[in-house]
């Protein structure tokens, strides 16, 4: 017997009070097995240390040094600089400088040996070395080829203690493996707890590469299962709606003031030949950002409420409910539709609640647009025929769970992100995919370019000029962890520089820790053209729609996958207007430009999904991951091989083809 459990609290290890428990919260871990699962975002590897400063200023790698003096300095600003001259082993003198200690931290003492690891550069003729970690010898060598990971930390809750906590657990935990024993066995997979144990505390990088390999099957394999499973099960559903065509449909078409594209006629009409199928329907549509899907859900739920049913539009986010639920109003209103659309989110009072789960139990004909809180009355509807599920990562495998259990709706996902086609295919089947490929004919195409950050004044001056033009901007910064200020712009930073050179600017930054009822108030501001300029983390939610809006700034853009750039890109472009899309890469590495230079080179969703399969090396593997955009803990779905490994066994036992 072993003292910990999978579905134990996390708050039963050694060591892991109150406090730390809040913490792990925060962090989503909250059992035993989450905590397992909260794998390293990145590992640091020691190398084998330079011994020339010239070879250590090519190669980026520690340098082993031998002391042979300290001196301290004082700055005009009143900080402290702190001096040690070195000289590497081959006798070349080089400087060591810290900025603002105001002691000597490490103990220097003539003669003594250290590797120092930081960034060599040359300047006035001299050699530095700055801000470098310092270890002594011994210390380091004991420390080389072994990957030492770090993990995303909260300024309560650092790395150490993460790794602590993880290397309790796993000194005395029952683990088992959620694998099936058939696909154990097929696959040769190893014992969990040893997976674990490489992935947490690995001693080489091929020991890392191993678990990393494993562990991201499992994720896959029991999440295509699961999907894979339910669309089955969906193909064996009877299809008991009845949809008949009707005059509003050809009414809401002939009002729109544009022209549908040839993407949003086709997954019209394939909606259609799903809904009069003889089971019910599970469809993806995927559409680059700013394609009109909208609309095509909007059609959908028309032709529900048509046919005498209810229907559901599912928004991941209040603002993007209103949003949707203002734009069906405004289309009935304009084609003299007489509908009924109710608006479901958090703040629907009681009242409201009560008068739409009466209508809803009495089988009354509705369209329900509106957020998680939808899920709340999943038993009230009667009739639900169609459940629309906008932006959902992961394919809105939980939502459907709730609300399609009782009447067995069709289903349509919608996404902006771009899916690998070999992933969709195998999950959803030919014919149940739709694409917009292209986007609306009015638009300009977005304008791009990539500056670093020794341009930033250049951006003030363009965004000034915008606005003076009536226009609005976005800026988005990354979210920064306290371990890793350097060279990072956070949110009251840029606040800041735009007050300084933008004068006369409306401007407001929000950022996760904002207040959420002052991160609304905000987006609405902005929605309505009282503020000029916003800055935000990610928080600007995907797929907001002001078409005012006519510039996105990236900020720190090397921080940011493809597919992330991308969709902030989509904020921009949604009117008439020229808009333009300004990435500042801070870092300028070769690889970072290398994405600038693909971002910058096509406006299309696909192609930089296509970009972003060949980017993924297995060279990412030590770097920080990417796949957030889905919400998989270590799973990759751009790794072809992975994807087809899985489809296949997932098949395999199912004993499906
Ligand atoms: P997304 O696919 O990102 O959800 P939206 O549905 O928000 O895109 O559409 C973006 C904008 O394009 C909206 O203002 C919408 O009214 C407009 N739109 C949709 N379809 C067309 C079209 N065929 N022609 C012109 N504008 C369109
Ligand atoms: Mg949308």
């Amino acid at each position: 017997m072993h003292t910990y459990k999978e579905y134990d609290d996390v708050g039963v290890i050694k060591g892991v009070g109150k406090k730390k428990v809040e913490q792990f919260n925060k962090k989503k871990v909250f059992t035993v097995s989450d905590l397992l699962k909260y794998y390293p975002r990145s590992y640091k590897v020691f190398e084998e240390p330079e011994k020339n400063y010239y070879d250590a200023l090519k190669s980026g790698k520690p340098l082993i040094a031998v002391v042979s003096g300290t001196e301290k300095f004082e700055r005009k600003s009143g900080k402290m600089v702190m001096k040690v001259i070195c000289k590497d082993s081959e006798g070349n003198s080089f400087m060591a400088t810290w900025f603002n200690f105001a002691y000597n931290p490490f103990g220097f003492t003539n003669g003594s040996i250290l590797v120092l690891d930081g960034k060599c550069s040359q300047a006035y003729g001299y050699n530095f070395i700055t801000h470098p970690q310092v270890y002594r010898i011994s210390e380091y060598e004991e420390l080389i080829g072994k990957p030492v990971p770090t993990y995303s930390q909260t300024a309560k809750l650092k790395t150490n203690i993460i790794h602590n906590a993880i290397l309790e657990a796993l000194s005395d935990v029952d683990v088992e493996n959620s694998l099936p024993k058939e696909i154990i066995e097929k696959r040769n997979i190893p014992d969990m707890l040893e997976l674990y144990n490489k992935e947490h505390n690995p001693n080489t990088i091929d020991e890392l590469y191993e678990a990393d390999n494993y562990l991201s099957y499992e994720e896959l394999f029991l999440f295509m299962l699961e999907l894979k499973k339910r669309q089955l099960g969906i193909k064996k559903e009877k299809n008991k709606y009845k949809f008949s065509s009707c005059l509003d449909v050809i009414k809401l078409h002939k009002s729109l003031p544009f022209e549908l594209t040839k993407g949003q006629i086709s997954t019209l009409s394939a909606i259609e030949t799903d809904l009069n199928g003889e089971t019910v329907s599970s469809r993806l549509v995927q559409g680059d950002v700013g394609s009109g899907k909208t609309i095509v859900a909007i059609f959908a739920l028309l032709m529900a409420y048509n046919s005498g049913y209810q229907s559901v539009l599912l928004a991941p986010t209040e603002v993007l409910a209103t949003q949707h639920y203002e734009e069906a109003i405004k289309l009935f209103e304009k084609a003299d539709i007489n509908c009924d659309v109710e608006l479901v989110n958090g703040k629907t009072s009681k009242e409201d609640k009560d008068r739409i789960t009466t209508k809803l139990a009495n089988g009354k004909p509705l369209i329900v647009i509106g957020t998680h809180a939808v899920i709340n009355m999943a038993d009230e509807f009667t009739t639900l025929s169609i459940l629309i599920i906008d932006e959902q990562h992961k394919f809105g495998v939980e939502q459907r769970e709730t609300l399609a259990k009782k009447c067995k709706p069709h289903v349509i996902n919608m996404t902006a992100t771009p899916i690998p086609r070999t992933l969709t295919l195998a999950l959803y089947g030919n014919g149940s995919v739709s694409e917009i490929r292209e986007l609306p004919a009015d638009r300009k195409p977005i304008r791009n370019c990539k500056i670093t950050n020794e341009d930033f004044d250049k951006v003030f001056n363009f965004i000034s000029k915008e606005v003076e033009k009536g226009r609005q901007a976005y800026f988005v910064c990354p979210v920064i962890e306290e371990s890793e200020m350097d060279g990072l712009y956070e949110v009251d930073t840029i606040v800041s520089m735009i007050k300084k050179n933008c004068p006369g600017i409306n401007v407001a930054g929000v950022h996760g820790k904002s207040d959420a009822k002052y991160r609304e108030c905000v987006m609405q501001d902005y929605k309505n053209g009282d503020i000029d300029v916003l800055v935000s983390t990610t928080v600007i939610e995907v797929g907001v729609n002001v078409p005012n809006a006519t510039v996105m700034v990236v900020v720190n853009a090397e921080r940011f996958g493809l597919a992330t750039l991308h969709q902030l890109r989509g904020r921009v472009g949604r009117g008439s207007e020229q808009s333009y899309c300004i990435f500042i890469d801070c870092l300028n590495s070769d690889k970072s430009q290398r994405r600038m230079e693909v971002i910058t080179s096509t406006n299309s969703g696909f192609e930089i999904s296509e970009a972003d399969l060949r980017e993924r090396g297995a060279g990412e593997l030590l770097g920080t991951k990417q796949s957030g955009d889905w919400n998989f803990k270590k799973a990759d779905i751009f790794n072809k091989e992975l994807v087809k490994t899985v489809t296949e066994d997932v098949n395999w036992y199912l004993g499906v083809g």
